[in-house]
């Protein structure tokens, strides 16, 4: 750290001292810290990124990678200085790159067959389950059956008829009319949906969804005979049909 020099010459006696106390008076005072410079290289990975594209020749929420991410790598020399051994500087004087990472993409499909965008009052809402096999009944409404039946293979995905606020996903606690697991969303709009017989939920109450987010899939939980969704629609918390809302499905 402090350069020392060695000086041939003629000096008094008073002014000599041994070498080894010199020493001791030299690190007593910190006179001799040595100071090392190195350099050292890495090669350091680059993870690659993640793009999703909507794609609107696939299916809604099929989801397709059409290029797979590959990570990169570059190669990073540090600067690295210590000065009796001890750290005191790190920097990168040098950054090569050897691989570009390649990023991963996904395509999201958006496609959705007609009819399966409803729209009422100032609601608009999509379709629940677009992977559905059929209707096997339409709500009856004020007194019979309280939402449309969407008949779908075991599993199939239930989305979010609409943004909103996720304000059940539990267990339908019913002796005769389970909906089994279920999840009921609140549009804040005045509208709210209701989607029963999951076989599994994928939300939480408390949870805000966005119009299509997935939430849970068909199933036959709860009161229910054969794989399907029990989609219920209010409007200021009354019931309402869906095939007023899909008049095309
Ligand atoms: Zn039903």
């Amino acid at each position: 750290v402090h350069p020392l020099r060695l000086v041939d010459g003629i000096y008094p006696a008073v002014a000599v001292t041994p070498y080894g106390t010199l020493l001791d008076a030299l690190r007593d005072s910190r006179l001799l810290q040595v100071k090392v410079t190195r350099y050292e290289t890495v090669t350091k990975e680059l993870p690659f990124e993640t793009q999703t594209v909507e794609d609107a020749d696939l299916d809604f929420g099929k989801t397709e990678t059409v290029q797979a991410g590959q990570s990169g790598s570059e190669q990073v020399t540090s600067e690295i200085v210590t000065v009796d051994g001890a750290v005191v500087s790190c920097q990168a004087v040098d950054v090569q790159l050897l691989q570009a990472p390649v990023p991963e993409i996904i395509h999201r499909g958006t496609r959705l067959k007609s009819g399966m965008i409803g729209k009422l009052g100032t609601g608009s809402f999509l379709w629940p389950v677009p992977g559905y096999s059929g209707i096997s009944r339409w709500a009856n409404l004020p007194y019979g059956h309280r939402g449309v039946d969407i008949t779908a293979p075991y599993g199939t995905p239930i989305y979010a008829a609409d943004a909103g606020t996720v304000i059940a996903a539990q267990w339908h606690n019913h002796p005769t009319a389970s909906w089994g697991y279920y999840v009921e969303i609140d549009h804040g709009n005045g509208y709210k949906t209701l989607y029963g017989h999951m076989s599994s939920f994928v939300v939480q109450t408390g949870q805000t969804v966005t119009k299509g987010q997935l939430i849970g899939y068909v199933g036959a939980t709860g009161t229910a005979t054969g794989n399907h969704c029990h989609f219920e629609m209010y409007y200021n918390n009354a019931l309402i049909s869906a095939r007023n809302v899909f008049p095309d499905i």
